[in-house]
């Protein structure tokens, strides 16, 4: 694939995936990665019921516009003391990622579990030929305040299992070795190895 769109407006994921296609993908996607908001302003409805019919509604959308291949993700956070809010709603429960972490902190106030992961669907639309969907997650807790500036969304709130650090504390390099994302770009890639 010569070109390959990366169906998100999200800067954020648009960077974790440049590094995941160099670090992972370089055997069969793209000498160019193009960001979504850069050949059109096309707004997807995020109407479906799964992150995987979210980013399949996202990959094949783009994909129709564009003419290319399109890789598109729909993730969240989900959080054990909340039954698993903010889940498929992490976008758009509250706008703006400081209203996002006053928001998380406030709920988790008077809970002593704090225990959370990460998930994301990632979903590779190639016009006429397929769509493939791939799932990965990263299980952490919840930290009492932010820390770090790296990353995006809920990170500075967030501590993989294994690590003393938030993932907005952590380089990108250790973020995008262990983050959902990348367990499910990873998943895309060893199917695209075998095909
Ligand atoms: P969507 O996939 O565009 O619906 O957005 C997912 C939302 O989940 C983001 O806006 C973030 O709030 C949150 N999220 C997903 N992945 C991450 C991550 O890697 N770090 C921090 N927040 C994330």
């Amino acid at each position: 694939m010569n070109k390959l769109v990366i169906a998100t407006a999200n800067k954020g994921k648009y960077k974790e995936f440049e590094y995941l296609i160099k670090t992972y993908g370089k055997n069969f996607f793209a000498d160019e990665i193009i960001f979504a908001p850069e050949i059109s302003n096309l707004i997807v409805e995020e109407t479906g019921k799964t992150y995987a019919e979210n980013a399949m509604l996202k990959a094949h959308a783009w994909a129709e516009k564009s003419g290319l291949p399109c890789l598109a993700d729909d993730s969240g956070l989900e959080v054990e003391a909340l039954d698993g809010a903010p889940g498929l709603y992490s976008a758009r429960i509250i706008q703006g990622t400081e209203n996002k972490i006053s928001w998380l902190l406030g709920e988790l106030k008077e809970k002593s579990n704090r225990r959370a992961k990460f998930v994301a669907s990632l979903a590779l639309c190639v016009p006429d030929e397929y769509i493939l969907i791939c799932d990965g997650h990263c299980s952490g807790v919840i930290v009492d305040s932010p820390r770090g500036s790296n990353g995006f969304g809920y990170d500075p709130l967030f501590i993989p299992d294994g690590y003393e650090k938030t993932f907005a504390e952590l380089s990108q390099e250790i973020k995008n070795s262990i983050s959902h994302r990348t367990n499910a770009f990873k998943k895309i890639a060893a199917y695209l190895t075998k095909k």
